[in-house]
């Protein structure tokens, strides 16, 4: 089914080139002038009837029935595609269950591997390799694809655009680095990326990997069809990871203990798909995971209220919290907090769903209402906004 709204919606979005979008997103998109949607958005309240009007033939799909968890404290439940667009509106998450084993109780997790935090030199080494300069560039481009849909036609170029440019910090890299990179297929067609810095010495796949992800997909939650840059949620994080990572191969980085891993998760915003298909491929695997953290939303400080680095207390493990907590104090001297995020749906929760350690930051303070005020829209910040 997934397939079916894939090919569907990228054969609704593929009408234009990429560069053509960026310079005429406003006037002009998909294959419907972006007038014809607003319009259809106004006599349709509901946004599975402004779709059908708009793409007749997609009516099937989006009655096709599909298994969500809703973040709002209700029993998993078979509902269908169109639903998605709804809960969207709604702006509740969800997390898609669909031709998965239902893993919705929160029970065994492996203890993390939390080394002692004593690597004081070699970190301190790398940070004069990062560089903001670099990530705003990253966005300026990255925010530029009129959105990054896990189904749509620039929602794969952006992915491939990124895919690229790991590949260019790879092909720079030092010989003491042992660098691989691949894309990871998807029922739909934006993929996930996964690098990987791998210890020397023979491979043993029982080695503890450490994980580092964000996700690479954006979405308009008023409408799938219009435009979300996401700079924020989530270019930031993956503007940040991206950094981290071509910092590490920029000191020749090759780790001692076990792999450690950059992701970037495709399909996010419909339900963590791509994370939910790593992370089932991996327990699958029986690959041993000691530690996964996601970095969704790192970009926004709102006026007035203090930068913090928040730690995401549903659905995370407790132990790695504190244990980032601890790291992140060592290192950073921006402050360190914990938030509930009730009712959302975060890719660290595909990992814990499968036993594996995983925790989330996000930026700004829950308290101070430090979040971005509005994601998920063509009004999302872009790159250049954010640096003003
Ligand atoms: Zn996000």
């Amino acid at each position: 089914m997934m397939y079916t709204l894939a090919v569907l919606l990228w054969s609704l979005l593929a009408t234009t080139s990429a560069h053509q979008v960026h310079q005429h997103a406003s006037t002009a998109t998909l294959n419907h002038p972006e007038s014809t949607i607003l319009e259809a958005l106004s006599t349709y309240n509901d946004p599975v009837q402004a779709m059908v009007a708009l793409h007749p033939s997609s009516a099937d799909m989006l009655a096709e029935p599909r298994l969500l968890e809703v973040m709002d404290g209700s029993e998993v439940r078979w509902m269908t595609e169109g639903d998605k667009l709804r809960l969207r509106r709604e702006d509740i998450d969800f997390i898609d269950w669909t031709r998965r084993d239902l893993l919705v109780e929160r029970g065994f997790q492996a203890d993390p591997n939390m080394p002692k935090v004593s690597h004081q030199a070699q970190v301190r080494k790398v940070f004069p390799h990062l560089s903001t300069t670099n990530m705003f560039e990253f966005l300026e481009t990255f925010t530029a694809y009129y959105n990054r849909l896990y189904t749509s036609k620039t929602g794969v170029e952006s992915q491939r655009w990124l895919y690229d440019e790991i590949l260019d910090i790879i092909r720079k890299a030092p010989s003491t680095c042992r660098l691989s990179v691949e894309q990871i297929p998807h029922l739909f067609p934006q993929n996930s990326i996964i690098a990987r810095f791998s210890p020397s010495g023979p491979r043993n796949i029982s080695q503890t990997v450490t994980i580092i992800g964000s996700h690479l997909d954006s979405v308009n939650q008023y409408f799938p069809l219009l435009n979300a840059p996401g700079a924020d949620d989530d270019g930031s994080g993956t503007a940040t990871i991206l950094e981290a990572f071509r910092s590490l191969v920029q000191v020749g980085y090759s780790p001692v203990d076990g792999p450690v891993e950059f992701h970037w998760w495709a399909g996010e915003e419909a339900g963590l798909l791509g994370s939910m298909d790593v992370a089932e491929d991996y327990k699958a695997r029986g690959l041993n995971v000691g530690a996964v953290l996601n970095v969704d939303e790192t970009a926004f400080i709102k006026v007035n209220s203090t930068p913090a680095i928040n730690l995401i207390e549903v659905g995370a493990t407790e132990k790695l919290n504190k244990w980032v907590h601890d790291l992140a104090k060592e290192y950073v001297d921006i402050g360190v907090k914990y938030s509930g995020m009730v009712g959302r749906g975060l890719d660290h929760q595909a990992w814990t769903r499968h036993g594996y350690s995983a925790v989330s930051i996000v930026e700004g303070d829950q308290a101070e209402g430090g979040w971005l005020p509005f994601p998920h829209t063509g009004a999302s910040f872009t790159a250049r906004n954010s640096k003003s």
